[in-house]
């Protein structure tokens, strides 16, 4: 079902190669291979009451690619300024995924959340299910920045990742009339929750890129306790690893969005 794209989602070269949504470095922390077995499901969820739509992905996520990026060739995204962001964002992430104890400075904090923010864009073509903006990914290839506005970035310390999804999400379709961008073929979606899950690492983004969540949303990430917000980004020192969550703590913030969103449709209706 992957929506074919034909130029470099961040420069516009037509040489696009397949790139690994999982990078491979980090394949090794992750739960052992379950042969033919789905660890992922990814959902568009459409608020105006025509449907849900869950897209289950077979096979190992670690083999997951997506051709939306240029590559092979020395100043190319993938082989340029992506292996740049892997390289600084990797021995940063190591300690992390293995649950040891670290400092994590704010320059530290901004790199994890650049390096997940990369990979939530490009893993928004895998189905079409893209929420970002073009100016979004023009900031992304000149600066390996989040966007500016829209976007939370969380991270946590999970445990029992063989019961946990690497990667689940929910593209959001918010049929707010105050919200006029859904007409938009351009950013049809315009909300999305990404949760993630690499050895202890548990990840979660949240993005609104039209700016800040819906007008009348009374809305907080669940257990913000055990979570440090990185993005927009932390002045201060992180001492790791925070208190861990446990798997049905993960599964309610990562549904926590969603959840909501379709209270309110339902309400609405
Ligand atoms: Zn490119």
């Amino acid at each position: 079902m992957t929506v074919k794209v034909q130029n470099c989602i961040f420069c516009g070269s037509p040489n696009t190669t397949k790139e690994h949504v999982l990078s491979r470095w980090t394949h090794k922390y992750m739960a052992p291979h379950r042969k033919g077995k789905t660890l992922s499901v990814r959902g568009v969820e459409n608020l105006d009451g025509s449907g849900t739509n869950l897209v289950k992905m077979a096979g190992d996520i670690r083999d997951w690619q997506i051709a939306c990026v240029c590559g092979g060739l020395k100043n190319t995204c993938n082989s340029g300024w992506m292996k740049e962001l892997e390289d600084r964002a990797m021995p940063i992430l190591i300690p992390l995924l293995q649950g040891k104890h670290v400092f994590l400075t704010p320059i530290q904090q901004e790199v994890i959340a650049s390096w997940t923010a990369l990979k939530c864009i490009v893993a928004e073509y895998e189905i079409g299910l893209v929420t970002t903006s073009r100016e979004q990914r023009v900031r992304m290839y000149n600066f390996q920045k989040p966007p500016e506005i829209g976007w939370a970035v969380w991270i946590g310390r999970g445990t029992n990742q063989l019961n946990y999804p690497a990667w689940s999400s929910a593209a959001l379709k918010i049929t707010d009339n105050n919200n006029s961008e859904i007409d938009d073929a351009n950013n049809q979606f315009n909300g999305h929750s990404t949760t993630q899950m690499i050895g202890e690492l548990f990840i979660h983004v949240m993005r609104f890129p039209g700016g800040l969540l819906p007008q009348n949303w009374n809305f907080g990430v669940p257990f913000a306790d055990k979570l440090s917000l990185i993005w927009p980004p932390s002045k201060s020192i992180l001492n790791w690893p925070r208190d861990v969550l446990s798997p049905k703590e993960m599964g309610n913030i990562a549904n926590s969005v969603r959840d909501y969103a379709n209270r309110v449709a339902k309400n609405r209706r």
